[in-house]
């Protein structure tokens, strides 16, 4: 027994997604098929979509918003796990990853569920409360650059419902959040978020070491 969360031998890892992993054969796909790109470590892992998807469910979220897409990997797990008028707003910047993401989102049959966007993020979720939908989400997950996750921070909590949920991914950064001192801009601003959340009044929050760090923001 240990008061402290396990570490996970790759054995460990192995038995969870043994026991636990329901993935839907398309996410599988899509998932293979990004594991052969360079860049496939900007991939979440299969069990937080997994629990990704969970949230949704026990959220009733109708309303979602995704801040970095990349091969579409989360926007077809929240898809999948979202009512039939659910809708996502996904934003990025990219038309080279997220055409491969709108390949496997047609095949699972989740498109229309699906709201691409492509421009720079913070002019997306402007644009959205430019249009009064302040208030109106009820889920958004942040994963894209980490300079500008306070900006899409604050644009996405004024855009939440109260009792609506933010999801941050790779707050721990690798562990590197640990060093003092450094100089690299992302573990900076990463650790500059951490400690903003920490003393935010408004909002609950949480931080799971689940895959590399995912911090769960509910808004007051
Ligand atoms: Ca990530």
């Amino acid at each position: 027994m240990s008061r402290q969360t396990l570490s996970l031998t790759p054995e460990l890892y192995q038995y969870i997604l043994d026991v636990s992993l329901r993935e839907n054969p398309v996410l599988t796909e899509l998932r293979e098929f990004t594991l052969s790109l360079e860049e496939a470590n900007m991939q979440i892992s299969p069990e937080q979509g997994q629990f990704m998807q969970m949230l949704v469910k026990l959220m009733g979220a109708r309303n979602c918003i995704e801040v970095g897409v990349f091969t579409g990997y989360s926007s077809l797990a929240v898809a999948l796990a979202l009512p039939a008028d659910g809708k996502i707003i996904a934003c990025d910047v990219s038309e080279e990853w997220t055409s491969i993401g709108k390949r496997f989102w047609k095949k699972a049959g989740v498109s229309e569920k699906i709201d691409l966007r492509i421009a720079p993020a913070a002019d997306t979720l402007q644009q959205l409360l430019d249009q009064g939908l302040a208030a109106t989400f009820d889920f958004a997950f942040i994963d894209a650059d980490k300079t500008g996750y306070d900006s899409y921070y604050e644009l996405c909590l004024q855009l939440l419902r109260p009792g609506g949920l933010i999801l941050f991914d790779n707050t721990l950064w690798s562990g590197k959040v640990v060093e003092e001192n450094s100089e690299d801009e992302d573990v900076k601003a990463i650790q500059a978020l951490n400690a903003k959340l920490h003393r935010d009044e408004r909002i609950d929050l949480c931080l799971l070491p689940l895959s590399d760090g995912v911090t769960m923001v509910r808004k007051r």
